[in-house]
């Protein structure tokens, strides 16, 4: 009997959400209600995390429905089997989808409990190293029945989220109440407590964006964060590193200390993971993140960083500076959300070839590049912002996030290119998200 501790995260692009909740809310000829496929690659964490990345929506044809009043819908075989060989072509695993078409959790009914087991064993038979399960959709939560190879019994999901903006997030487990602490922030919705004390943050660079993040993070209540940092404080981080003090440049302390001490002074009840390492070496921290906020300072990070991102359903905040001369000194910045299924840094026109290629050509002489403390502080508070806005959903905007610092106005505005960008990425594509496969020749 395998019964390990299972911690299952089953993340859906917003994108296949819609496009399930659109076809399955479609009356039928005679069916009372629809059936759909979603299929999703599964990646194990060492930490016993079970991700689940839905990739793929297969909706069940009209004539592939057999007439038969005693139950909502029945298909025939041809549904079945045409799920199964997409199964087995994707090398993914496969779920049973439908909808209760109403607010708030859905529950199984006698027949749902009945009938669909065994359509979840066929699966397993096909898919065993996959999840795979049946989904009940409501019009905003889920009921999720999931089979994993680490456990015999059907389980239900940690967390399901539905990954777009604002984010659903969705938790098994239930609130532990209020803290007065987080009165005066109370107008982000009933849950946005709840939220913050769930959901797990990476913060990619412990420096002068990356402090302002943290201390932040643990203001607003945010409690599990992963931090990741492979620096020691040095003398010249002292202008702008939020939390460092003299005597941590003298004992050459790890950034990653500096991130504990400040976040647990500020909330006891953090939960932090501190990576002293580059993200590279540590992807199962990463992936594991249901957000990232990226302050990372080159070009070539930026993009290794949002193609992870993006392969594991991560929406990724990047934010950077810079400060150029030109007949004068000039400070700009950028805050960009980078959403999978949405616009990324490339369609926004801010990574470029061109950029890469003269980043590559200057490597290892970058030399200190001019860093202040204030528009740090700009920068990482407008991505908090984006960060709380995605979550909570208070401002109830759909909109993608481009936004460009003028630090000599003192200006966050729009990026011009902004409104030029479709809303459609052509450079990253949902049905490749999940562990890179590696084809045999
Ligand atoms: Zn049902
Ligand atoms: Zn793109």
């Amino acid at each position: 009997m395998k019964s390990k501790k299972t911690n299952i995260k089953f993340r859906i692009p917003e994108h296949l959400h819609g496009k399930m909740l659109l076809d399955l809310e479609r009356s039928h000829p005679f069916a009372f209600e629809r059936v759909g496929f979603l299929f999703a690659k599964t990646v194990n964490l060492s930490s016993g995390v079970t991700l689940i990345i839905a990739t793929d929506y297969q909706p069940v044809n009209d004539e592939d429905y057999i007439e038969d009043y005693s139950v909502g819908a029945k298909i025939n075989s041809t549904a079945i089997r045409k799920s199964m060989q997409a199964t087995f072509d994707q090398s993914c695993g496969c779920f049973h989808v439908h909808l209760h078409n109403h607010s708030g959790k859905p529950y199984p009914s006698s027949t749902d409990e009945k009938s669909l087991p065994a359509v979840v064993k066929s699966f397993e038979n096909i898919a065993p190293k996959h999840a795979n399960g049946f989904l009940i959709l409501s019009k905003n939560a889920f009921y999720s029945s999931i089979k994993i190879e680490a456990s015999d019994n059907l389980l239900e999901a940690d967390l399901i989220s539905v990954v777009g903006k604002p984010f659903i997030l969705q938790y098994s487990n239930k609130s532990t109440g209020k803290d007065l602490m987080f009165d005066r922030q109370s107008f982000l919705g009933a849950n946005s407590q709840f939220l913050f004390e769930n959901i797990r943050v990476g913060i990619i660079g412990y420096g002068g964006g990356g402090s302002h993040i943290g201390q932040q993070l643990a203001h607003i209540g945010v409690k599990n964060i992963t931090i990741f940092d492979d620096d020691k404080i040095e003398i010249t981080n002292l202008n702008r590193l939020v939390g460092g003090v003299y005597t941590d440049v003298k004992k050459a302390i790890l950034k990653t200390s500096i991130a504990k001490r400040v976040i647990t002074k500020i909330f006891p009840k953090s939960n932090l993971t501190l990576v002293e390492n580059k993200w590279q070496r540590a992807v199962e921290e990463l992936q594991n993140c249901d957000i990232v906020f990226g302050c990372v300072d080159s070009y070539t990070e930026r993009q290794q960083l949002e193609s992870e991102c993006r392969r594991f359903l991560i929406p990724l905040i990047d934010i950077g500076m810079d400060v150029y001369n030109s007949g004068g000194y000039f400070m700009s910045g950028q805050i960009i959300l980078s959403m999978p299924g949405s616009s990324c840094m490339s369609c926004y026109g801010f990574l470029t070839e061109e950029k890469l290629a003269k980043e590559a050509a200057k490597y290892g002489n970058t030399g200190g590049r001019p860093q202040v403390v204030w528009p740090n502080g700009v920068l990482a508070s407008s991505a908090v912002g984006v960060f709380v806005d995605l979550v909570t959903g208070w401002t109830k905007s759909k909109e993608g996030v481009y936004l460009s610092y003028d630090g000599n106005g003192g200006k966050v505005t729009d990026h011009v290119r902004k409104q030029f960008t479709a809303d459609k990425c052509e450079h990253f594509l949902i049905k490749n998200a999940g562990k890179p496969l590696y084809v045999k020749i």
